[in-house]
């Protein structure tokens, strides 16, 4: 039996969260959140296989574990599941360029027992993680509690410098469940991708991300020319990308997540369409485009209820 990957809860604010959630322990690791997708590789009759969120082996994701994972791995121990998320461009979920990968890379954050889904204490995943040459997640370091929320907050300001997401918050011998924490960078970048798929994103996710604003804003003291600056960005990121959906439709196109893959064999595209149908997911494909000895496929997610919502508008339709 795989275990879901259990949910990471969020530090509002770092000192309280870090001091109330690992009381009993007198260091912390900080490791990077990167963001990507969560996926879980396994040995299936002697192949990798890898299973997205929702627990779905998903084709894509499948072929790319069996040219980026180490086989040995999986042979030497069948009792261990790794956990990491798939990062980079060629991606259909949550594609990002602020990396430097080329294409799509798996980052290990996690080793865990199958069955229980007992995770491996922080140093030795990371040190069996190397030995089998894997790619992972950075380990910022371990600190005391008392030092961990300035250390974050420095951290947390460099990372949202180059757009990257933000950090989880591990307790070294993993007893205890991590916590994470994000840049404002990282938070508004969501909210522009999500606004311009107004009607299609729940709106838990877009309040959320507006409430962390006003605890981060609050622990970190701004002063008036920082405060400014955290309110133009979100007010930008809320509207702009709203603004810019309404002007396409109005123009008579239609507003679509443009995303891309990267496949070595027509097959797994086959498949990965299936797998996208079934999920209900409607995507329209370009044709696959050969590029060495691999396909490169281009797609259009569509926002049919934010196409909708809009068109109604300009019929004249209330809210
Ligand atoms: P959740 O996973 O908490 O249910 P979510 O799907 O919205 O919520 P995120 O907000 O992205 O997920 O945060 C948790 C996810 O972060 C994990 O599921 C994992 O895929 C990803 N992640 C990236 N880097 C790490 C890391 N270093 N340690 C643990 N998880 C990480
Ligand atoms: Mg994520």
């Amino acid at each position: 039996m795989i275990k879901g990957f259990p949910k990471i809860k969020r530090a509002m604010l770092l000192e309280p969260a870090i001091n109330s959630h690992f009381s009993d322990i007198a260091t912390v690791c900080v490791e990077e959140k990167m963001n990507g997708f969560n996926v879980r590789a396994i040995s299936l009759d002697g192949k990798i296989t890898a299973i997205t969120r929702g627990g779905y082996i998903c084709p894509y994701s499948t072929e790319k574990a069996r040219y980026l994972l180490n086989i040995n791995f999986f042979n030497d121990h069948p009792d261990l599941v790794l956990h990491g998320e798939m990062v980079g461009p060629d991606n259909p979920y949550v594609p990002k360029n602020i990396y430097d990968i080329d294409s799509l890379d798996f980052y290990v954050f996690d080793i865990r027992h199958k069955g229980s889904g007992e995770p491996l204490p922080v140093n030795e995943r990371r040190k069996m993680a190397e030995e089998y040459g894997f790619t992972q997640v950075r380990l910022f370091g371990e600190f005391t509690k008392k030092e961990a929320p300035e250390k974050i907050h420095t951290i947390i300001k460099e990372l949202g410098k180059i757009e990257h997401e933000g950090v989880v918050i591990k307790d070294p011998a993993m007893n205890i469940p991590p916590i994470k924490y994000t840049c404002s960078q990282s938070n508004c970048a969501d909210l522009r991708h999500a606004f311009r798929f107004y009607n299609d994103v729940g709106r838990d996710y877009l309040f959320s991300r507006v409430v962390r604003e006003g605890f981060q804003a609050f622990e970190w003291g701004e002063n008036e020319e920082d405060l400014k600056k955290r309110c133009l960005q979100l007010g930008e990121s809320i509207l702009n990308p709203m603004i810019d959906s309404i002007t396409e439709i109005e123009k008579g196109e239609r507003v679509s997540d443009e995303v891309q893959i990267r496949v070595r064999s027509l097959d797994t595209l086959s498949e990965f369409k299936e797998y996208l149908r079934r999920q209900g997911i409607e995507t329209m494909f370009e044709e696959p485009e050969k590029i060495g000895d691999e396909f490169l496929v281009k797609m259009k997610k569509l926002s049919k209820s934010t196409n909708d919502k809009t068109l109604s508008m300009f019929k004249g339709e209330l809210w």
